[in-house]
């Protein structure tokens, strides 16, 4: 993460702001220091003049030579060059000999010439003798033998040793505060371009395909909502896909499946039409028979692709039906009364028990009625002449359960966990025999997920079944 262009492009940036922006301030402070060094040591050279002006006043008692060196020594020991001169600037006295050739031009000096006119002058520039930059203030006095210029000076270097000190704290300072801030600005782009570096990464193993790639560190800031969306959507085009795959799936299946399906069928339809038009449609023992066999399986052929339609309608609109409140009640009379006959004709006993009072539930009207006929129609066809079947109502104020209990030939546990899948029959031979398809099953199973209930069943081999819908109470 640390080597993503992204990082080093930021943090490189930041680095540069931050470098220049020292700099900048460093060399501003520096600027200003100096000023402030030389405008104090131009304050202090005024204060000096003014110190050393009561020397001279009388105008004649500081030329002894025992006061000129009282003054040198004065000056000496405030370590301070003064040069006194007359009005026409010539030279009476000096402190710092070395600087006193007789080649010197004092009257080029400004600080001189404006002494004479506003009473003080100041000026900066290197010493034609000493070579040093030298800070120079003089100031007229009046003296009982009439004017006196007097100036003092300071070499710069002096005052360079104390900018010098003020530049190394500056600089030390400045160090530790870029090594702070680059360290900070390190933490801040690693904080931004480690998660967007890896969300750059997740993006594109998605759109490579790898569609179960996610953000694992999400940032607790807009980023980390970024994160969150990147990972939505990649769930919901996970979801997609392997919805599609799975549909894919079920359409294949489903088309070998039906193809299968229908051959029995056909091949036995094929097999007695061709025998009948052989001759046997004369033999007047079994041409009713054969035609009979090729009726039934028409019917079963019509039938399995009846519920196959079905099937897909219902897949077609998984998620679409709106539920509303629905009463099992008048539901169970109308599925009783379709297989009312066949019961009769079996000598099958029926009950029905409503354990509580409502049977209401949030559902659909027509999903239910399919439900309830599929498990009534098993329940009869599976179960022996002179059985039982039991229908079952419990209410509670969370769910309504509806179980349909038989005394049949039951499910063997292997198999009943895959009844509810499309074409699958525990004795193909036998089902096939009760016209079964296979199908009612997965499209009862579809019916209840599709209203958000649920299905069980319960069942021990030649004892009997029970299938047991829950729905939400209404
Ligand atoms: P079919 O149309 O064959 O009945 P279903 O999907 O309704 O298809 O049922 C699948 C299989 O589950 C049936 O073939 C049958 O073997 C078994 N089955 C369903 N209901 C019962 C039941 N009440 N008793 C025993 N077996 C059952």
């Amino acid at each position: 993460m640390m080597h993503s262009k992204f990082f080093w492009k930021n943090f490189l940036s930041f680095v540069v702001i931050i470098c220049f922006t020292t700099f900048v301030v460093s060399y501003l402070l520096i600027l200003q220091a100096k000023q402030f060094i030389e405008s104090t040591t131009t304050d202090s050279l005024q204060e000096k003049l003014v110190i050393f002006a009561p020397y001279f006043e009388d105008g004649v008692s500081w030329r002894e030579p025992e006061n000129v060196k009282k003054i040198i020594a004065v000056a000496h020991e405030a370590k301070t060059r003064l040069t006194v001169l007359d009005q026409n600037e010539n030279l009476l006295l000096e402190s710092d000999p070395i600087e006193v050739q007789p080649s010197e031009n004092q009257k080029t000096r400004p600080e001189l010439k404006d002494a004479k006119i506003k009473s003080v002058g100041i000026d900066k520039r290197i010493s034609p003798i000493s070579k040093l930059e030298t800070l120079y203030s003089a100031k007229q006095i009046t003296t009982s033998k009439g004017p006196l210029l007097l100036r003092v000076g300071v070499p710069m270097h002096k005052l360079d040793d104390r900018l010098k000190d003020i530049f190394v704290a500056l600089g030390v300072g400045a160090a530790f505060g870029m090594l702070l801030s680059v360290l900070i600005a390190l933490i801040l782009v690693r904080r931004i371009t480690d998660p967007v570096s890896e969300m750059t990464k997740v993006a594109e193993a998605i759109s490579h395909g790898n569609y179960t790639a996610r953000i694992r560190r999400l940032p607790s800031n807009e980023l980390g909502s970024l994160g969150e969306a990147i990972n939505r959507l990649a769930e919901a085009v996970e979801a997609n896909i392997s919805r599609r795959e799975k549909m894919e799936k079920i359409r294949r299946e489903f088309s070998s499946n039906i193809s299968h399906e229908l051959k029995t069928p056909l091949t036995s339809i094929k097999g007695y039409a061709d025998t009948l038009l052989e001759g046997a449609i004369d033999d007047k023992e079994n041409n009713l028979r054969f035609l009979r066999i090729i009726n039934n399986n028409v019917e079963r052929m019509i039938s399995l692709v009846n519920e196959s339609l079905n099937l897909a309608t219902i897949e077609a609109n998984e998620g679409i039906v709106e539920l509303t409140p629905v009463d099992w009640k008048p539901i169970i009379q109308e599925a009783i009364n379709r297989h009312q006959i066949r019961m009769n004709d079996k000598n099958i006993k029926f009950k029905t028990n409503f354990a509580a009072e409502s049977s209401l539930v949030k559902g659909d009207r027509k999903a239910m009625f399919h439900i309830l006929d599929n498990l009534l129609q098993n329940a009869v066809s599976y179960t022996p002449a002179s059985g039982e079947v039991e229908l079952n109502v419990d209410h509670s104020p969370r769910f309504c359960e509806l179980s349909v209990r038989d005394t049949g030939i039951g499910i063997a546990k292997a198999d009943q966990s895959r009844i509810f899948e499309r074409f699958y029959r525990v004795d193909a031979a036998r089902t096939r025999n009760e016209g079964g398809t296979g199908l009612g099953l997965a499209i009862v199973k579809h019916l209840v997920i599709q209203i958000q209930g649920t299905i069980s069943v319960d069942s021990e081999l030649n004892r009997g079944s029970i299938f047991t819908v829950r729905l939400p109470s209404a």
